[in-house]
């Protein structure tokens, strides 16, 4: 039997057809829980690591992939933990490239080393990419993630050289630390041709902090700011995953999104399915809700992968409902950032 874990609780999906109408357009892997950062809202001083033969082969993934493309699948993100990190990423990469219906293979990295793995990721097919930057300032830069700010800068201009496009840049606002920074980054966006997206941090996992709703900067502050210095801005028909509110600073040619899961959330009609490292598909970022799929992704059949989909197209309908009904946004899932990928 399939059923939602939640926490300590069970929930059975009810035993009936996906409506027509509900598509899963959009599936996020998260391919390792290693980092080579160690951002302190993000990972905890003494990680322990899953050990590697609990991970979801590469093999794996692309079943869950290839049968979810009958339900509308055409973007996947690679991400982590740091996805550069994963042997052969490149390799799967190009797998992914393979799959009928999937025309948009992304990555979300800290970049630290991207440089060296660039040529060869656009080779396999990767079409963009997001980039983890928090402060543009390298001794802040270094105090949140313990990193080198300049192996990131490189990452981008070799990415840039190579024609991979678009680069956006996630950068989370944490209220009192960063939040001045905001129109840096905003030039930042202008000198290297890349997108900065503004994100409000949400309590999730466990960092080395304990996430408090002080900590988050309601970014309408942040887009009063640049207004001021650059003018009105223009919503853009920008495509994405939808989670961004994207707009266009005409007087500087520039785009600048925000993503604000706090304090104006965007939880409507999501088509947003999540694979954690050891192969559980999440339903939300907001709450706990799993179903285990590594045991059916190894042993199943294509018909049996295709039935265990149908009924997690069931628990996501389930679960958006349930978004309606309740105010998500300050739900608190406890798993670890790494493990899902944000
Ligand atoms: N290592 C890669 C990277 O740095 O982009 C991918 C994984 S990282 C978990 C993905 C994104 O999640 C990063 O941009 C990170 O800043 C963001 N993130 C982590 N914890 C967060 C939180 N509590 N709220 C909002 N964003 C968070």
């Amino acid at each position: 039997m399939i059923s939602v874990i939640s926490g300590d609780k069970i929930k059975i999906i009810p035993d009936k057809a996906p409506s027509k109408e509900t598509k899963i357009t959009y599936l996020r892997i998260s391919v390792t829980d290693r980092c080579n950062l160690k951002c302190f809202y993000c990972r905890p001083e003494n990680q322990e690591f899953i050990p590697r033969q609990e991970i979801l082969d590469y093999e794996d993934m692309v079943k869950l992939v290839k049968v979810l493309t009958k339900f509308g699948l055409k973007s996947v993100r690679i991400t982590g933990g740091e996805p550069l990190l994963r042997q052969d990423i490149e390799k799967f990469v190009a797998m992914l490239n393979e799959v009928k219906g999937i025309d948009d293979i992304s990555m979300t990295t800290n970049a630290i080393t991207l440089k060296k793995h660039a040529k060869a990721l656009k080779e396999a097919g990767l079409r963009r990419l997001n980039i983890s930057i928090d402060s543009l300032k390298p001794e802040l830069f270094y105090e949140i993630t313990k990193g080198n700010l300049q192996d990131v800068i490189d990452g981008i201009v070799e990415a840039k050289k190579l024609g991979i496009e678009p680069i956006k840049i996630n950068a989370v606002v944490i209220k009192g630390l960063n939040e001045n920074e905001a129109l840096d980054f905003v030039e930042f966006g202008r000198e290297y041709g890349v997108e900065v997206r503004f994100i409000e941090m949400m309590p999730i996992g466990q960092g080395q902090i304990k996430w408090d709703e002080d900590m988050v900067q309601p970014l309408e502050k942040v887009k009063n700011l640049i207004e001021e210095k650059y003018g009105e801005l223009v919503p853009s028909s920008s495509i994405g995953s939808g989670a961004a509110r994207v707009y266009e600073i005409p007087s500087i040619n520039t785009k600048v999104g925000f993503i604000t899961p706090l304090s104006n959330p965007f939880c409507d009609g999501c088509s947003k399915l999540r694979l954690t490292v050891e192969g559980s598909i999440k339903l939300c970022l907001r709450t706990d809700d799993e179903i285990i799929a590594k045991d059916i992704l190894k042993n199943g059949t294509e018909e049996e992968i295709e039935e265990f989909v149908r009924k997690v197209v069931v628990a996501k309908e389930i679960s958006n409902q349930n978004i309606q009904f309740n105010n998500y946004a300050f739900g608190e899932c406890q798993r670890i950032m790494t493990s899902i990928g944000g």
